[in-house]
């Protein structure tokens, strides 16, 4: 597990990778930038960071589900790596079926439910301070080590005086394409909008398909884009708005 947060308005930042006994990546990611002389922890050191600050650690046999087991079990035979709520086609080399055909199952549940276990949340308060957080287990059938953009401060997350944005998707794209900086730097450079940078990004910075992202700027625009088959999310508002969206 590996997890990233970004506080807007000091820009300070505190990111974990190479976690396997932390229940709660993004608190230990919280007290690495509050708590440590450092932005980044990872494999050995973080797990001994986390000991020495107290947070909750659980054997590792608390985070491995039948879900996820039976959708690695999918990933190997199909010998892919996954990135979203699709399944792997037989044989093939990256997973390209949809899945909205209602007899494939798995643990009596449409295979579609299994979506991808990201987490991120973007925030901005009643004085325009923005802060942006994300946690992931990462690519279902990763290899060993991998390390990818949801802990990566300018890739998966981001936040400064003007925005924070969290994304999700293939790690490698979104990477390679340094998806949240770059939101924040047309806005920052160009003078464009939240919505504006966002679709920029999208449509200019990703590869086709590949991920997605949410965003909130200083003035409380709410803004989000993706390219993949679609992105769960959703936002609420200080006067009790909500919503939420899947495609
Ligand atoms: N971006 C994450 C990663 O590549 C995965 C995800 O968002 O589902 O590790």
């Amino acid at each position: 597990m590996e997890a990233s947060i970004m506080d807007g308005a000091g820009r300070r930042c505190g990111a974990v990778s190479g976690l396997t006994t932390v229940k709660n990546p993004i608190s230990l990611a919280r007290l690495v930038m509050d708590k440590s002389p450092h932005s980044y922890l990872a494999f050995s050191g973080a797990e001994l960071f986390a000991k020495q600050q107290g947070v909750e650690m659980l054997d590792n046999d608390y985070f491995i589900t039948e879900d996820n087991v039976g959708m690695l079990k999918l990933a190997k035979e199909a010998n892919t790596i996954m990135f979203d709520y699709r399944i792997p086609t037989l044989g093939s080399e990256s997973c390209s079926a949809v899945v909205d055909n209602p007899l494939l199952t798995m643990n009596g549940l449409p295979i579609s439910i299994y979506a991808p276990e990201t987490v991120g949340c973007v925030v901005v308060d009643c004085h325009g301070r923005c802060a942006a957080a994300t946690s992931t287990g990462g690519l279902m059938n990763k290899m060993m080590g991998r390390i990818g953009d949801s802990p990566l401060i300018g890739a998966g997350t981001y936040a400064c005086e003007l925005c924070g944005i969290s994304c999700t998707g293939e790690g490698e794209a979104i990477i390679r394409g340094t998806l949240a900086r770059d939101v924040a730097a047309l806005m920052e450079y160009k003078e464009l909008s939240l919505q504006e940078a966002v679709d920029y990004v999208i449509k200019k910075r990703l590869d086709e398909g590949k991920a997605g992202l949410i965003a909130v700027s200083s003035n409380g625009e709410v803004a989000y884009g993706f390219n993949s088959v679609g992105m769960f999310r959703g936002f609420a508002k200080e006067n009790g708005f909500m919503e939420v969206g899947i495609w």
